[in-house]
């Protein structure tokens, strides 16, 4: 593990976790076991298999996945395919995945799996026997279940992955009916929900716009309440960075950085994300987009000025070495650890306000678990309520036209009666939990005065509900 030492040496993601976990656990007066028994990594399992390159040609691929809290079951976190997954960064996940349920009050512990690989560097049929590998390595070890630890996607994995654990699980263990609920993320035809794939970016997206409309902390920012007219940088285009971009456009937030890793671009009258996303995809790449300037390092594009900045790649983009440059009012950090303890430090003191990625990108797990209640229910969402609630909105309205004389358009009938179908219900969900994970950080953080960070103030409160569990268990006194 790095040291922090030195002045130039970012902590190891682990070291930052638990830094921030106890500058919350000194502010709560749970006993010191206990809180050191929620801050460890229960299980860390490291493997290692073989996989064919060629002809005759054989690596060795290495894997992780850390159960980091059993306090309540089952486990639930991505896995990532990155070439830079260790040790150290899948025990931090598989942390703040722990403290990130208990935020948004989702009864799973934390978990993270990482497979160190580029998958840009395998066909797919590698990456498939890559992916089934890595799970039955998972089955063999009791790593993974409906009721045991449930991955989902993460950096570098999508629905096809979560198709393939699904797939492969469901093998080794036949007539299970619950099989598809050990991991979730799956594409809707393989028992998937309507909205995982917006999930993440559309949490981050409900959690700028309740920190916006709150008067009182827009005025201390010297911002308006409200999304709308207010700039953004987005870092990262991906699933999270695309979909945050998208729903904070839509409400008016003109996007005036977009960062991915060949650099990054800027318009101060802001851009058509769609554009921008068409370009890339056609071109491979930002550079000579037409509509904005270009700027070839990525980290400086961090610093642009703007009112929100929405870290949506890797851990560790701001650090106690770029923090000073950082020229936002508000970070929504998209990402897991994207801001280092001693950067926050530094954004603290010059007024920033940081929306803590513990709640801010909550929102992707939020939707896995309505994934994994479908599965275990083994009905949709709206299948059973949504015609009838439909006719009886209709009634209603009918009912209303005879007793008021005034007669509805059947386009408004249409639009008022309408029964929820399981997007709807997903959304509305998600909106909720979101809403509600915000007031209690905020009545947290007003607690304290807002002497402290946000990210403590979500940290007591799950630290609060973690503790209570063990607490009520009667494992401590
Ligand atoms: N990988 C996502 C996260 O970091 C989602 C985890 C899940 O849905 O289990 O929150």
């Amino acid at each position: 593990m790095q040291s922090n030492n030195s002045k130039n040496t970012i902590p190891s993601f682990f070291t930052s976790v638990s830094r921030n976990f106890w500058d919350a656990a000194k502010l709560t007066e749970h006993p010191k076991g206990l809180l050191e028994q929620i801050n460890t990594c229960n299980s860390v399992y490291h493997f290692t298999f073989p996989t064919r390159k060629g002809k005759g040609e054989y690596e060795v691929i290495q894997a992780w996945r850390v159960e980091h809290s059993h306090h309540k079951l089952p486990t639930k976190g991505g896995f990532r395919y990155a070439d830079n997954v260790h040790a150290d960064e899948v025990m931090a996940m598989a942390a703040l995945m722990t403290y990130k349920c208990a935020v948004v009050s989702i009864p799973f512990g934390g978990a993270k799996g990482g497979v160190k690989i580029n998958a840009a560097n395998y066909s797919v049929e590698q990456l498939e026997t890559i992916t089934r590998r890595f799970t039955s390595e998972l089955i063999n070890k009791n790593f993974i279940g409906p009721g045991i630890d449930v991955p989902a996607p993460d950096y570098g994995t999508s629905a096809r992955e979560m198709s393939w654990v699904a797939d492969t699980y469901q093998a080794f263990h036949p007539g299970a009916v619950d099989a598809p609920a050990c991991v979730t993320g799956k594409p809707l035809s393989q028992h998937g929900i309507q909205g995982r794939k917006e999930a993440t970016g559309r949490g981050v997206y409900f959690a700028c716009r309740e920190a916006c409309n709150i008067e009182e902390d827009m005025k201390a920012l010297g911002l308006s309440p409200g999304l709308e007219g207010k700039t953004a940088v987005v870092q990262g285009l991906g699933n999270v960075g695309y979909h945050a971009a998208k729903y904070l456009y839509e409400d008016g937030v003109k996007l005036i950085g977009l960062i991915e890793i060949e650099g990054g671009l800027y318009n101060p009258d802001g851009m058509d994300l769609e554009d921008v996303m068409q370009y890339r995809r056609s071109k491979g790449s930002l550079k000579d987009y037409p509509g904005a300037k270009f700027i070839e390092n990525p980290s400086d594009a961090l610093e642009i000025e703007c009112d929100i900045l929405v870290p949506c790649a890797l851990e560790n983009q701001i650090t106690h070495l770029n923090a000073d440059k950082i020229k936002t009012k508000i970070i929504a950090e998209g990402a897991n650890g994207p801001t280092t303890p001693d950067a926050e430090n530094i954004l603290t003191k010059k007024g920033v306000l940081i929306i803590p990625d513990i709640y801010c990108n909550a929102g992707g797990v939020v939707v896995s678990y309505f994934e994994w209640l479908k599965n275990l229910s083994h009905v949709r969402f709206g299948r059973l309520g949504r015609r009838f609630t439909e006719s009886t909105n209709a009634q209603l309205l009918r009912a209303i036209e005879v007793t008021s004389g005034v007669k509805f358009s059947d386009e408004i009938i249409k639009q008022i009666a309408r029964g929820p179908d399981e997007g709807d219900l997903v959304d509305s969900g998600l909106e909720d939990t979101m809403i509600l994970a915000y007031r209690e950080t905020h009545k947290m953080w007003t607690k304290h005065d807002k002497k402290i960070t946000q990210r403590t103030a979500a940290f007591i409160n799950s630290i609060n509900k973690i503790a209570q569990s063990y607490l009520d268990l009667g494992i401590f006194p």
